[in-house]
């Protein structure tokens, strides 16, 4: 991308109205515009790092045979009235009247609406178990939207659904979506404790949520001090087996948030507790029957007799990620973009644009790293040197090549490390071999 075409509308003033780090630096990196209370318009750069995250939260979805599907934004109210939360649901619901008086409303999840399309289309416990997933935007009208997208009305959700012949495959499943979400974040350059949560108007028994550490978070979290050195750590996990023995690593010690805390437990835990705040960026339910038996999804079981499914609903804030990682990863200069989501993963920048030694290595560097395929955006616009650094490091690009007038002349340039602020002069090949 060559930054004099693209649309990058960064502020200089820190937004008045923005609480938090990551709200202003999305909004100072001209990520996303406010629209309405909680509505945001994700603008290009925005949308770049959304499309990344929720690219690997598909790609890990489908590594554990989670299929995936699209479900509409506006859902019937009939179906809410069938398990009984049109009423139970609240003011959090948006509710639609179309033009012949029927009910309609904007999904703020898809229990009902993935139960109905299961019940009629899926007869006979052969074809179970079944892992069915979307990504797709929910509306809740919070009472207090802020922080960005972190509390938006308008958010993009990754929304699973499991449906099992009994209790020890709903089991299966649920720790097939454990052991997913612990992969996603770690992919995503997050660590995110699996906390034993309430279960809220979804229901159900099991439940946690994923909370990663941040003193800006809304939930009271507690944990175990040994979660802060625990993670899969990219060791292979045989999808296929049996994944209690990892969920039990993980739900073994303690980490809860808000209602669920034990103060007896923490009391004995003494050092070994960590208290204090987090953003939950995930949540998974097992909840049984409560949908499947009011809205009547059955199946014909091995025995030639009807079976209620039991079912799971497993959630990510795809668009809550884009701040929960602005949030874990950042510094004065701005925000420091994972490799994995980073909405360009190297910006060069020709700090003379005009000088002719300068626009041959920017544009020779430009091309060989567009023809491998890396996402790299090229300040070649006609901006003082001083203007050019500290945009690249507002937007948090991870390398970034610098092109000097001095250097340019003996085919030497800059490489700097946003995370580390090292930067290394290198001859122009030796450069673009390390990105490669
Ligand atoms: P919260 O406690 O923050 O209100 P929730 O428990 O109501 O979230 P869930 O019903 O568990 O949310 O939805 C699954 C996921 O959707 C959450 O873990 C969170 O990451 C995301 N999410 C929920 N509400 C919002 C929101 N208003 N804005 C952005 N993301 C949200
Ligand atoms: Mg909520
Ligand atoms: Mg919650
Ligand atoms: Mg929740």
């Amino acid at each position: 991308m060559l930054l004099s075409r693209y649309f990058l509308p960064t502020l200089k003033e820190t937004p008045a109205e923005a609480q938090i780090v990551s709200h202003r630096l999305m909004l100072r990196a001209g990520m996303i515009r406010q629209s309405s209370a909680g509505i945001y318009s994700w603008l290009p750069l925005g949308l770049r790092v959304l499309r990344k995250i929720e690219r690997i939260v598909r790609e890990e979805q489908d590594a554990f045979g989670c299929v995936e599907m699209l479900m509409p934004t506006l859902q019937p109210a009939e179906i809410w009235q069938e398990s009984g939360r049109y009423d139970a649901y609240g003011p959090e619901m948006l509710r639609i009247i179309d033009r012949h008086e029927r009910g309609l409303l904007y999904g703020p999840t898809n229990e009902e609406m993935i139960t109905e399309i299961f019940r009629s289309t899926v007869r006979s416990y052969r074809h179970l178990p079944k892992l069915l997933y979307h990504i797709q935007w929910k509306f809740r009208d919070e009472i207090r939207p802020r922080f960005g997208v972190m509390r938006g009305r308008e958010f993009l959700m990754k929304d699973a659904y499991s449906f099992d012949l009994d209790r020890a495959g709903a089991i299966r499943s649920y720790n097939k979506m454990f052991v997913c979400y612990l992969r996603t974040f770690e992919r995503l350059g997050l660590k995110a404790i699996p906390m034993r949560a309430d279960t809220g108007p979804i229901g159900g028994d099991l439940s946690h949520e994923f909370v990663i550490l941040a003193d800006t978070g809304e939930s009271e979290i507690a944990y175990h001090r040994d979660f802060l050195h625990m993670s899969l750590a990219g060791q292979p996990v045989d999808l296929e087996g049996d994944l209690q023995p990892l969920v039990d690593a993980f739900t073994g010690k303690y980490a809860a948030t808000d209602e669920q805390r034990d103060p007896a437990v923490e009391a004995a835990l003494g050092e070994a507790l960590v208290t204090g705040r987090g953003i939950e960026v995930g949540h998974i339910f097992s909840f049984g029957t409560k949908y499947s038996r009011p809205m009547n999804a059955v199946v014909v079981g091995p025995g030639g007799d009807s079976v209620c499914v039991e079912m799971g609903s497993y959630g990510i804030g795809v668009s809550r990620l884009v701040g929960a990682i602005i949030e874990a990863s950042h510094d004065e200069a701005g925000i420091i973009w994972p490799e994995s989501v980073a909405p360009f993963v190297v910006g060069i920048l020709s700090l003379k644009p005009d000088d002719a030694a300068c626009a041959a290595i920017g544009q020779r560097m430009y091309e060989q790293l567009v023809a491998q395929g890396i996402d790299v955006v090229y300040d070649d616009r006609d901006e003082r040197a001083g203007v050019k650094f500290s945009e690249m490091d507002l937007i948090g690009v991870p390398h970034q090549l610098i092109i000097g007038p001095r250097g340019a002349k003996s085919g030497q340039v800059e490489l700097k490390d946003r995370r580390t602020g090292e930067r290394q002069e290198l001859a122009v090949e030796a450069a673009l071999a390390r990105l490669l």
